[in-house]
């Protein structure tokens, strides 16, 4: 069954999130500042210390299109590892767009859509999260132009043919249709773009038209309650309790989505639960970023965040799960971090496709670049306990297919596929110009 409630965080942890600032005055920012970029009721969503929110009927009838996702055991996976490991994954590729990103397009979308909004925007990295939006503004008649990162946008023409499909206007960013974009544009002709380059063109065109607003796929607090849908029906479905549970990590979403509510339990003493981030060595943010202030964007348009930052002027090389692209971190993940709530490791990329291909081989499903992250890190901790004979229960985040991303298994099997080391010079070089 899918819960008929989001489940927010906030009022269960030991200590409160630090606020979001304004970049002029550094005060906390109030609802006046957001409204023009977000609907009232996210704005609620966002700073609220309610621990549930009823999901609306209307949400919920798009919901069944998917829901509940499957939860399964991938014992294929178990007996060619050898472990006596008991591994389940949380499989979130059976939506539209096939990732979890839809579970908190569709919430955006319709409360956009009964404040009398008109026009969404936003950025993509990957194509999953544009995708999900023009899904989501289809189903309640709302216009969709999305910045689409330029690499991927070259590399990745089926995402776009999908976003077009459900009647979006896609524009590779940076785009000459922003100030931003055309600012960027004009220093380097070449830009591959970045994921903080896309937000600032969104930003920028939302903030202009009254009747438009912009939506953000990951990082934010109401982003992470959606996606709590995961968890909650993980918790239900399970047999047993996992001992361990990992996830990809880019702005943090299908990782909070799926653990939120099993560390409600661990915090209630119901459970005794590990929890682990992964994130591509690519781009590091909780293992080697700071915890600072930083703008969420690369123009510095959006409000200052407490976060995990590899600077808003990092660009990661181009490694092919761009949905793990990003500079900065969820501000409550990163607040959970602080507080010592869960534990994050990194992975290459060869090392991540590797376990993709094995993980496609025994339990058929082929997985997205992003998810691979969080496979590679299961095989390793399944082979350990192979080791010790521990049987561990592990719980995975699925969070969706990589049919759009045959281009990049081919890289891996043709052996052209390369990992990059990320030097302590360009991490410095970035975090240089942190706001102060
Ligand atoms: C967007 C995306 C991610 C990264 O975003 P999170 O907010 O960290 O979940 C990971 N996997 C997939 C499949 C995505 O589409």
């Amino acid at each position: 069954m899918t819960p008929s409630n989001w489940y927010n965080i906030v009022p269960d942890l030991p200590v409160p999130p630090p606020p979001p600032l304004h970049p002029g005055t550094r005060q906390p920012v109030g609802p006046d500042d957001l409204a023009p970029l977000f609907p009232m009721e996210l704005i609620g969503q966002e700073v609220s210390t309610e621990r549930y929110v009823a999901i609306p009927r209307e949400v919920l009838d798009v919901y069944r299109l998917w829901r509940p996702t499957p939860l399964l055991r991938a014992r294929r996976l178990e007996k060619a590892l050898g472990t006596p490991a008991r591994i389940y994954y949380k499989y979130e590729g059976v939506s539209p767009a096939g990732s979890h990103k839809p579970n908190t397009a569709v919430p955006q979308a319709y409360y956009n859509a009964r404040e009398g909004v008109r026009l969404l925007t936003t950025e993509t990295g990957a194509g999953q999260w544009g995708s999900a939006l023009a899904f989501a503004c289809a189903q309640f008649d709302l216009e969709c132009r999305i910045w689409m990162v330029r690499a991927s946008y070259d590399q990745k023409p089926y995402r776009r043919s999908l976003m077009q499909v459900y009647g979006a206007t896609v524009h590779a960013s940076p785009s000459t249709v922003t100030g931003a974009g055309s600012k960027i544009l004009a220093d380097d002709p070449d830009s591959p773009g970045s994921l903080g380059i896309a937000i600032s063109e969104a930003v920028e065109v939302a903030g202009a038209n009254p009747d438009a607003r912009y939506a953000l796929g990951s990082v934010l607090n109401h982003v992470l309650m959606h996606q709590t849908v995961i968890g909650e029906e993980a918790l239900a479905q399970l047999e047993e309790m996992p001992d361990l549970i990992i996830g990809c990590t880019g702005g943090g979403s299908n990782f909070a989505g799926l653990t939120f509510p099993f560390l409600r339990e661990k915090l209630a003493g119901n459970l005794d639960v590990t929890l682990r981030a992964v994130e591509p060595e690519a781009c590091p943010s909780f293992t080697r970023g700071v915890y600072a202030y930083d703008f969420g964007d690369t123009a510095g348009f959006t409000p200052l965040l407490k976060m995990h930052t590899l600077g808003h002027g990092f660009v990661p090389d181009p490694i092919h799960a761009g949905g793990l692209r990003y500079h900065g971190m969820s501000p409550l993940l990163s607040h959970m971090y602080e507080l010592g709530l869960f534990e994050a490791v990194t992975k290459s990329q060869t090392e991540c496709f590797e376990a993709g291909v094995r993980f496609a081989r025994t339990e058929g499903i082929v997985p997205a670049p992003e998810p691979t992250h969080a496979l590679a890190e299961t095989i390793a901790e399944a082979l350990r306990c192979r080791e010790s004979g521990e049987e561990k229960v592990i719980l995975t985040a699925l969070c969706g297919h990589g049919h759009f991303d045959l281009a990049a298994y081919d890289r891996y099997l043709s052996g052209r596929m390369r990992d990059y080391a990320l030097p302590q010079e360009r991490i410095d070089e970035a975090l240089h110009d942190l706001p102060g």
